[in-house]
């Protein structure tokens, strides 16, 4: 029986949140679900927006299914990344049939490093108007993420693995990042391996995203590129995301609690659907992933989706469809 930690938030992360449930209690799976309060709401209700029983209850579980969290953001998910170190996080941009955007065969996993950076929250005012952030960047870290992205590469029969960095601006940190993955990649002769600028990378990405298989780079760089990528392939709704360490995972869709649309149920749940299959693939069930991916890829192709995807569907009408395929009623 696995534990899973279900930590909705705030806004539309509940709704999708429910809805992914709904669609993993189509299938019969050996979890037991824990439930756990974080973000904005609790916040202002007792003071704090993680508290110690949830960060506790994720750290025991074997994985963490979260929804989305608005303003508080930094204490919550990032703080939770940081606590479990899940060092690697994932986000595939996979085009679907029958989705409105720029591409419709892009396939591109991105494997940022999730524990340092800018994101180390070293943040100072030096004195009024002088303001610092201190990016920092080991060798552990990024041997340790460069690692996982060919090992990855290597487990899911990817051709190439690009390292993304600004190495002739960031003479040290991106460097060392850089020179850890070119080193990493002589281990691994049989995937192919380049390194890019991160802003060449951009411009490529939008242009010709077939150059890249599975991209890995650092924490800021990686959060910047997989937007990116999630607007090469239909937008938020359907960008998934894993975050991976030795000991906890969590799984979360890319976007965020979109005050926007909250409460009127028309959130696309595909992005925590994806986030949940993931999980599934994490703990072995292929099978059932797939099954679902399949499904979630049929409703989308027929047009059955939420409004951002072009249908007029509601989140749970959308969940219906993809029930009725997984049962084989559709
Ligand atoms: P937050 O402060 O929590 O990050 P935000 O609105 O700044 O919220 P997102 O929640 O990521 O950022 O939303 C960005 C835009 O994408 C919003 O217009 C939102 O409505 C839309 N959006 C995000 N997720 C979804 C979704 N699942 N379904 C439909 N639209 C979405």
């Amino acid at each position: 029986m696995k534990r899973i930690a279900v930590v909705p938030g705030d806004g539309i992360g509940k709704e999708v949140i429910d809805a992914a449930l709904e669609v993993l209690n189509t299938l019969n799976l050996p979890f037991k679900y824990e439930w756990g309060e974080a973000g904005d709401a609790v916040k202002e209700k007792i003071g704090v927006a993680l508290p110690e029983e949830t960060l506790q209850l994720c750290r025991e579980s074997d994985a963490v299914l979260f929804g989305a969290v608005g303003e508080t953001a930094a204490d919550v998910i990032i703080k939770l990344r940081m606590e479990l170190q899940t060092f690697a996080n994932l986000r595939p941009a996979k085009s679907f049939k029958g989705v409105k955007a720029l591409y419709d065969s892009v396939d591109i996993v991105i494997v940022r490093e999730n524990t340092e950076c800018l994101y180390k929250g070293l943040e100072f005012e030096v004195t009024e108007g002088v303001t610092e952030s201190i990016r920092v960047i080991t060798k552990e870290a990024s041997e340790r993420i460069a690692r996982y992205a060919f090992e990855l590469a290597k487990r899911e029969g990817r051709k190439r693995v690009t390292a993304l960095h600004k190495a002739n601006v960031m003479r040290k940190t991106c460097a060392l990042f850089r020179d850890v993955c070119r080193a990493v990649a002589k281990d691994y002769p049989e995937i192919q391996f380049n390194d890019y600028y991160i802003d060449a990378a951009c411009m490529y990405m939008v242009m010709d995203p077939w150059r890249f298989d599975v991209i890995v780079t650092t924490n800021m760089f990686g959060d910047i590129v997989s937007d990116l990528a999630a607007g090469l392939v239909g937008g938020l709704g359907l960008a998934p995301s894993g975050n991976i360490g030795e000991e906890n995972a969590i799984f979360e869709p890319v976007h965020g609690s979109a005050p926007d649309i909250a409460g009127k149920g028309i959130a696309n749940p595909s992005a925590a659907i994806l986030s949940a299959t993931m999980m599934l693939k994490h703990f072995g069930y292929l099978n059932e992933a797939e099954k679902i991916e399949k499904a979630l890829a049929d409703t989308i192709a027929e047009g059955k989706t939420t409004p951002d995807l072009g249908g007029n569907l509601k989140t749970m009408g959308m969940v219906e469809e993809i029930q009725k395929r997984l049962k084989g009623e559709a």
